[in-house]
């Protein structure tokens, strides 16, 4: 008896969180703040379990692609990855979640797996505004796996690898192609 009234409490609970937290989202959300290097490395971690130099080069490169689309977060855009489909490459999918919002399970965020590793570039990315159809399109170069690769092998910390991916020059990290 008290079991069930307490399964019963927690379904009203439920049932009132839900109210007050609406059911209609709203469609465009801002870009978040730009946070902290240690309030970054404490969400990325909190969701990607670790910190790695593709996670946070997805996290500043989805930044970038938002506010240069103009749009906002989880449903401004659709947003197409064109690269390898194995770690730690693929890490870079969770780090533009994180920052774009746009997800794997909204369909809005898409990964198209290329077999041929090794090949120029190493992921091509295009983004195409929901409102008015602004596109754009970068590549990540492949020399960012060497650099990558040397960063390892140096064995800097995760606070490191945060600081380094987030100050190193963007150009050397992706470009814009037309
Ligand atoms: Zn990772």
């Amino acid at each position: 008896m008290v079991a069930s009234l307490f399964g019963c409490a927690l379904i009203i609970a439920a049932g009132l969180l839900a109210g007050s937290s609406g059911r209609q989202q709203p469609k465009v959300t801002a870009i978040d703040e730009e946070l902290s290097d240690a309030e970054l490395f404490h969400r990325l971690r909190q969701f990607h379990g670790h910190i790695g130099p593709y996670a946070v080069l997805g996290y500043r490169l989805g930044r970038w692609l938002l506010d240069k689309l103009g749009c906002g977060k989880y449903f401004g855009a659709y947003i197409t990855v064109t690269g390898p489909g194995i770690t730690p490459y693929t890490c870079l999918l969770d780090g533009l979640q994180l920052s774009t919002g746009h997800t794997l399970g909204k369909r809005n965020l898409t990964l198209n797996v290329i077999a041929d590793r090794g090949k120029e570039p190493l992921f091509q990315i295009e983004a195409v505004a929901e409102a008015g159809g602004k596109v754009l399109c970068l590549n990540v170069p492949l020399a960012v796996t060497e650099l990558f690769a040397e960063w390892m092998s140096q064995e800097l910390t995760e606070e490191q690898i945060l600081h380094q991916t987030l100050s190193w020059p963007q150009e050397e990290l992706w470009q814009e192609v037309s």
